[in-house]
């Protein structure tokens, strides 16, 4: 038997954390941050307690925590390579930014990168009595599904999953093997997405109307994935405009070209970047704002980032539009702007001309894509379902059990399970 221990992510989206713990072996899946007014983490473990870390993707609701493990310890860390050198530059960044107290600075993260080691997709690698295996998760670029085998049970965690293709990446495959357990996140338990290609046409339609109407197009994207993932619909639809990326994507950027296996097809994606303006600066960003097209920047949910700096500059003529391209937290800059249809620019409360319009281009799976992935998996697992609102995590705990007869639970924070 092995026993999961669920520290964070339960009934929420952030700080995920799950432990498993075999006879001999403590592993820790993921330990990342939630941000708001001040960083939350999982659960407390003492470091000592734990054998080895095992990262599914880079994002910091998985990540962000993890630096707190090398305060004085040693212990492996394990993630792709792409996962590893984006988490590099998103923790780097967090800490640049953090007004708030962090429980940690760069030392214990250079510690963590120096305890990194490498795993990729299909190859195994033993820690005491547990074997770990890797596969794509489809998420973004580097996301990896956990498998972990010990004491004669297999489990799989998901991580972030999405089972469709995207500009980006290859969709996840439902495994083949027999599992006794499952932890599987729910973002989008509860509603599904729209058909991906007819977005895709739908959004192009809407860009090239407002570039015939000589306006200028805003998309808030989050650098790491979507921001690649618009360029790639751009070049697939063969939209011809001045496009410029800013922000972090250009690290990024660099990043998945050196890491060509992780993303679906490199020498498109070489291409895109090639055909794509990236902004180096402030006369770099002046300039685009008076000659690009289309401009991507962060952050996604108009939080910050140099997406404001454009916001001031074509948000208040009616030629422009801002069309926001992921979810928006309720409480956010993109949010309110969906919402009300205003904006804070130079600190007063605007109304926004620009037209705005929220296009879906998520990289998790929706409901029926969750539902098809629980019902394809073997040997009859037992779920455990994580990383959603509240509402989501009960509502596929709820369907896997009617549907599909299996046991099935939402954890709440500190519960523990055997398998
Ligand atoms: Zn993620
Ligand atoms: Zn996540």
């Amino acid at each position: 038997m092995v026993k999961l221990r669920f520290m964070g992510g339960t009934h929420e989206v952030g700080r995920n954390a799950v432990l498993l713990q075999s006879d001999e072996t403590n592993i820790l899946l993921d330990y990342g941050v939630k941000i708001g007014k001040k960083p939350e983490f999982p659960g407390h473990i003492r470091p000592n307690e734990v054998d080895a870390i095992v990262l599914s993707h880079a994002h910091l609701d998985h990540s962000g925590g993890i630096p707190l493990f090398y305060l004085r310890d040693e212990k492996p860390f394990f993630a792709t390579p792409t996962t590893t050198e984006i988490t590099r530059v998103l923790i780097r960044d967090m800490i640049k930014l953090s007004g708030y107290y962090l429980p940690f600075e760069y030392i214990e993260f250079d510690a963590m990168m120096k305890h990194r080691k490498n795993l990729s997709y299909g190859s195994k690698v033993r820690v005491g009595d547990v074997e770990i295996k890797f596969s794509n998760a489809g998420h973004i670029p580097g996301s990896a599904m956990i498998e972990l085998t010990g004491n004669g049970k297999r489990i799989l965690y998901t991580g972030d999953l999405n089972t469709e293709n995207t500009r980006l990446v290859h969709g996840a495959r439902i495994p083949r093997q027999r599992l006794d357990a499952v932890v599987i996140e729910s973002t989008y338990a509860t509603a599904d997405h729209p058909d991906r290609k007819e977005l895709e046409i739908s959004f192009i339609a809407a860009v090239k109307e407002v570039l015939r109407e000589e306006g200028k197009v805003l998309v808030p994207a989050f650098a790491v994935g979507r921001s690649q993932e618009i360029l790639g619909v751009m070049q697939a639809q063969k939209l011809t405009a001045y496009k410029v990326v800013d922000g972090m994507a250009r690290a990024i950027n660099r990043i998945l070209i050196e890491n060509p296996d992780f993303i679906r097809t490199p020498k498109t994606f070489m291409k895109i970047i090639n055909e794509t303006r990236e902004v180096r600066g402030w006369r770099d960003r002046r300039q685009a704002v008076r000659r690009a097209d289309v401009i991507v920047a962060p952050s996604g949910m108009l939080q910050g980032g140099t997406a404001m700096f454009y916001m001031e500059r074509l948000a208040l003529d009616e030629r422009n539009a801002v069309f926001l391209v992921s979810y928006q937290v309720p409480g956010t800059g993109g949010d309110k702007l969906l919402e009300t249809g205003r904006f804070t620019i130079r600190d007063k409360d605007e109304e926004v001309k620009a037209k705005v319009h929220r296009f879906d281009f998520s990289s998790h799976c929706g409901k029926t894509q969750l539902e098809t992935f629980l019902r394809g998996l073997k040997g009859k697992p037992d779920v455990y379902v994580i990383h959603g609102e509240p509402e989501s995590c009960d509502a596929l705990a709820q369907w896997a059990r009617d549907e599909l007869d299996l046991k099935a639970v939402a954890p709440d924070e500190g519960d523990e399970f055997q398998v």
